[in-house]
Parts: C-alpha cells; sequence; structure tokens
C-alpha cells in the first residue's frame, strides 16, 4: 500500500495526456488558447504506460486520463487500450468534454471503461456557446446519449459560475429525474490560464446546496463513498444523483488518495502545488526503473497536508493562474 507522509493512502493517478483542447471554457483558458506544448516537450504514449505500469506496481489502483482533451491526442484509445491490460489496475476511466468520443463509446466500454466523466456546464445550446465558445453543444449531447446506451455510468461535471450559468443548476438537477447520471457541481477553481489572481468565488458549496435544496425540499444526503470529493444527493424518485464539489473551499484534502502527472511528466502532489519532480526528464536521462520507484516514493513522502499549504510553498508561479488543461482538472 502507497502511502504519504501524513499516512493518507495514494491509489488514484490523475494523467493528462496533452494541454491541447477543441473547446475554450472560458474558466479554464482564453480565447486564444494556450502557448501549446510541443511535441518533444509531451510525455510520448510509451513513457506514460511506463510510469503508469511503476506506479501500479507501487500501490495506484484507479487511473483516470484527462488534459487538455484526450481525444483531441492523435491515437488515444491506443494508450487506452495499453492501460487498460495494466495488472493491477482495477479501474481505468476518463475525463472529456464530449465533442469528439461519440464514435469512441463501443470501445471504451469494450476495454473495460466503466465509467466516464462528461463536462457539461449548461443544457443551452446559446450558453453553451458563450462559455466554451465553441458550437459543439449537439456533439456533447450525442456523447452523453451513447455513454447511457452503452450503460458507461456517467458523472456530469458542471463548473459553477455567478453571471453565467445558475440558472442552469436546476435544469441539470431536473436531469436526474429521468436519468441514471451524476451531475455533479463543482466550485469554480482560479486555473483560468490568464495569469489573473482570483478574489475568491460568489458559488461556494453552500450556496450551490442552497440553491438546490430550496427547490427540492426532499434532497437527502447519501453517504459518500471513501475518497469521495462531492457531498451526495439524492431527490426521492429520481433516476440519479446529485453532488457538490467544493474544489475552491478544498473541504477534501484530509483524505486525499490522488496524484497528478501533466501532459510534459510533472508529478503533483496537490492541484494546488507547482510540481514536485519531472518523470518524463528523468526517464530521458536513463534513470533506472528502482530509482525512479525510490524518487517517486520520496517524493510522495513531500505532500503537503492540504490544498492551502500546497498553494502557499509555490515556488515558481505564486499566484494560482495556470490553465486546468495544463494540470490535469
Ligand atoms: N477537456 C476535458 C473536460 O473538459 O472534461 C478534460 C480536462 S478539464 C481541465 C477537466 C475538468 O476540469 C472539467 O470538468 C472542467 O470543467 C474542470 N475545470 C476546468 N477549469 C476549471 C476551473 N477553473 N474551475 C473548476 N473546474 C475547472
Ligand atoms: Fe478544454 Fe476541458 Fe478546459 Fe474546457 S475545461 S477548455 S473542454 S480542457
Amino acid at each position: 500500500m502507497l502511502l504519504d507522509n501524513h499516512g493518507r493512502r495514494i491509489n488514484y493517478l490523475r494523467l493528462a495526456v496533452t494541454d491541447r483542447c477543441n473547446l475554450r471554457c472560458f474558466y479554464c483558458m482564453p480565447e486564444e488558447g494556450l502557448d501549446w506544448l510541443s511535441r518533444k516537450e509531451l510525455m510520448t504514449y510509451e513513457e506514460m504506460l511506463k510510469c503508469c505500469s511503476l506506479l501500479v506496481n507501487m500501490g495506484i489502483e484507479k487511473i483516470r486520463i484527462t488534459g487538455g482533451e484526450p481525444f483531441v491526442r492523435k491515437d488515444i484509445m491506443q494508450l487506452l487500450t495499453a492501460l487498460s491490460k495494466l495488472d493491477g489496475l482495477k479501474e481505468l476511466s476518463l475525463t472529456t468534454n464530449g465533442v469528439l468520443t461519440a464514435p469512441h463509446v463501443a470501445e471504451l466500454k469494450r476495454i473495460g471503461v466503466r465509467s466516464v466523466n462528461l463536462s457539461l456546464d449548461t443544457l443551452d445550446a446559446n450558453r453553451f456557446f458563450a462559455i466554451t465558445r465553441r458550437d459543439e453543444f449537439a456533439n456533447v449531447m450525442d456523447t452523453l446519449n451513447e455513454l447511457l446506451q452503452h450503460d458507461i455510468e456517467v458523472k456530469i461535471n458542471t463548473v459553477v459560475m455567478a453571471g453565467k450559468n445558475i440558472q442552469d443548476i436546476l435544469p441539470l438537477v431536473h436531469l436526474t429525474q429521468e436519468l441514471p447520471v451524476s451531475v455533479r457541481f463543482i466550485e469554480e477553481m482560479p486555473f483560468n490560464g490568464d495569469g489573473h489572481s482570483h478574489s475568491g468565488i460568489l458559488w461556494d458549496h453552500v450556496r450551490i446546496l442552497d440553491e438546490i435544496s430550496s427547490a427540492y425540499p426532499t434532497l437527502q444526503k447519501l453517504v459518500d463513498p471513501q475518497y469521495s470529493t462531492s457531498y451526495n444527493y439524492h431527490i426521492p424518485g429520481h433516476k440519479g444523483s446529485v453532488g457538490i464539489i467544493a474544489a475552491y473551499s478544498r473541504t477534501f484534502c484530509g483524505t486525499c488518495n490522488r496524484i497528478r502527472i501533466t501532459p510534459q511528466g510533472t508529478l503533483k502532489n496537490c492541484l494546488y502545488d507547482d510540481g514536485v519532480l519531472n518523470i518524463k526528464d528523468l526517464m530521458r536521462l536513463g534513470m533506472k526503473d528502482d530509482e525512479l520507484v525510490q524518487t517517486l516514493r520520496a517524493a510522495f513522502n513531500t505532500r503537503e497536508i492540504d490544498g492551502w499549504q500546497a498553494e502557499k510553498k509555490r515556488t515558481e508561479n505564486t499566484n494560482v493562474h495556470e490553465s486546468m488543461a495544463t494540470i490535469g482538472g
């Protein structure tokens, strides 16, 4: 079992395979996009596979592929298929914006992906365009339908943004009446890639819950699964459930079981730290597997107690304003 210096189990890796994206969600990146990584800076699939294999041997049980948008990276299904065969990996999942995903759903099911997180901030095509700056709503809805038809568990990720999609909270909750999906409302975080500091949020987890429970007074709290980052609820008679993720308030750090690897191979012990080592560079320098394992173990022994501490200790960008697409959400 892999433990950190605070005795927390680490068994979950989020691997971002690219920083590129076919949407421009305004809370994630500027309209002109980012200063994209060159191909040389990106980890190759071989490097990713090697790194995942080492980590699975060390105790990682679940891998989530994210980005940027995973499906804009060429031949992503090859990587997913190879990862699905890793001995010891119990769960492979992904987070996608759904624009290019629908045609791959049958294959995802075949290789054993049981759950997909689909990002969707609104059920209104015009607001979708205003938020993502791209006209792709219909394709995202196709992906939702395909996932449901293939009996893949769907978690819808909705970032709650003052002045942008507050009117969408209740329609998205309503979606859980007929569909067996979990709609998770996420507090907006400062990772918008625009270089400006963030001065707090207007819609935190308490306010989101108030909004939902005022409209649905029968809302029931569910027992949250171990390591859950969301507070989970159910409305009697609904097929799906509702979750609230206090990503900005950081109420879940005490049970944090996750690490992240960015598209260029930086290991992050926390979403809010600025990286503890670069595993791609170590591999390219020819570091042997047992030394890599020792180095990773040492890095897991330097985890901060929570996201506030991790943010305080940042040395490079003291303002947290990198894009979520370069971190892997
Ligand atoms: N492109 C894929 C997608 O959108 O699902 C995967 C990568 S995206 C960075 C992963 C998740 O991060 C998405 O659910 C997105 O809504 C969320 N996200 C991005 N920027 C965020 C921010 N500033 N605050 C909160 N969540 C954010
Ligand atoms: Fe792209 Fe996902 Fe960021 Fe939106 S949240 S711009 S879909 S990476």
